[in-house]
């Protein structure tokens, strides 16, 4: 199973949960907005040149790319439960490897680190923070939440 995924602009909430769960799921979008989406040729072309498997919910951007899975659910559960039949292993990565919010490779803090004022003591709570973005991350409720979601798959 390639690790290496392509979300379409459709699916930017998917990206963050596949990112936690530690593939490598580049989003089409730089930013949020959808009048930026690149268009089918160019999200292909992309795919082909990084090596990505496109996770899509476009019929026809399925059917004209090499290595694509179409998604047909609207709500983020649903389409989990797909990932899931379709054999993507959707376990919560014990070490956090990917940036949930921009995909970077992130990294463990060390216990005297200071940190932004939002984040926990990283002397007692475990704390990592991205390569790209700077966000620091630990596992707090959100965690939790995108826990419980993926065991409700
Ligand atoms: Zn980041």
């Amino acid at each position: 199973m390639c690790d290496r995924l392509l979300l379409d602009s459709m699916l930017g909430t998917l990206s963050t949960y596949l990112r936690m769960c530690g593939y490598d799921a580049a989003y089409v979008l730089a930013g949020t907005d959808p009048a930026d989406d690149p268009g089918d040729d160019a999200i292909r072309r992309r795919a082909v040149e990084s090596d990505r498997t496109i996770l899509t919910r476009d019929c026809d951007l399925a059917a004209r790319a090499d290595d694509a899975l179409l998604l047909r659910s609207r709500e983020v559960t649903d389409q989990l439960a797909e990932l899931d039949a379709a054999g993507y292993d959707l376990t919560l990565d014990a070490e956090p490897a990917r940036c949930g919010s921009c995909n970077g490779a992130v990294h463990r803090i060390d216990a005297g680190a200071s940190l932004p004022a939002y984040a926990p003591d990283p002397a007692e709570t475990d704390c990592w923070r991205c390569r790209e973005c700077g966000q620091v991350f630990w596992k707090g409720s959100h965690w939790e939440d995108v826990r419980s979601t993926l065991e409700s798959v």
